[in-house]
């Protein structure tokens, strides 16, 4: 009987691992990407399901998934699952997610999706009544950041940041209080130059260089601490 049946585990394990390599050797992800795409009649978009779920995590997307495909009324269920992980994935990110404590990736292309994104960046951040908001505080993996319109008028200076590079350009520093919107109800007394030189491209792919000080130089220095992964908890 134990013969018979170890015949029949081997017998069936090429079967088995067919399985997994059909539910995508890639793990969840891929797997609940290629369900939507083929639930939603979309195959050839299964790159960007993949995209979103990525970001917006596999619970939230399970949970968008399941009541999208509940509703038989829905005419465009693919458009709808966009746009409700789009706007669920607004959400700010805060401490300690995994996110906040990493170096971000670069940003290789402005494309059309990229700009939505910082339109919905700068809502958030209006929202969350904050004055800067960085890419992974609303869980993305990008060097990318934007600050409040008013402020960067101010200054005469851009309100978007891709790829920047940030440095001090006075050995003056100040001291002063600074919250975080992913670390609500802390406040904390930070040094940091009262002068930067920065380098960075706007959302229309125009370069910009220029010296920032006073309000500006301190906001553009906590972003740009986002961009490394650090936080006003690790000064
Ligand atoms: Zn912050």
């Amino acid at each position: 009987m134990r013969v018979s049946g170890l015949t029949k585990i081997s017998k069936d394990l090429p079967k088995i691992k067919e399985k997994k390599r059909e539910r995508g050797i890639h793990g969840p992800i891929h797997a609940l990407a290629k369900e939507i795409s083929e639930t939603f009649g979309e195959p050839k978009k299964f790159a960007m399901y993949l995209g979103i779920i990525k970001n917006i995590g596999l619970k939230k997307g399970y949970k968008i998934f399941s009541e999208i495909k509940q509703n038989k009324k829905i005419r465009s269920p693919g458009k709808l699952f966009v746009y409700q992980s789009t706007y669920r994935s607004m959400e700010i990110v805060k401490k300690p997610a995994a996110i906040l404590a990493k170096k971000l990736k670069s940003v290789d292309l402005i494309t059309p999706n990229l700009k939505r994104i910082i339109l919905k960046m700068k809502k958030a951040m209006k929202e969350a009544s904050g004055i800067g908001l960085a890419a992974n505080q609303i869980g993305l993996d990008m060097q990318l950041f934007v600050i409040d319109e008013n402020l960067a008028q101010e200054y005469k200076a851009p309100s978007v940041y891709i790829n920047p590079e940030i440095k001090p350009y006075s050995k003056n520093q100040e001291e002063l209080e600074e919250g975080c919107l992913s670390i609500p109800g802390t406040w904390l007394k930070i040094k940091r130059s009262k002068k930067v030189k920065v380098k960075s491209v706007d959302e229309e792919g125009k370069k910009h260089k220029f010296i920032a000080k006073g309000m500006l130089a301190r906001v553009l220095q906590h972003e740009f601490d986002h961009l490394q992964g650090i936080l006003i908890t690790d000064k």
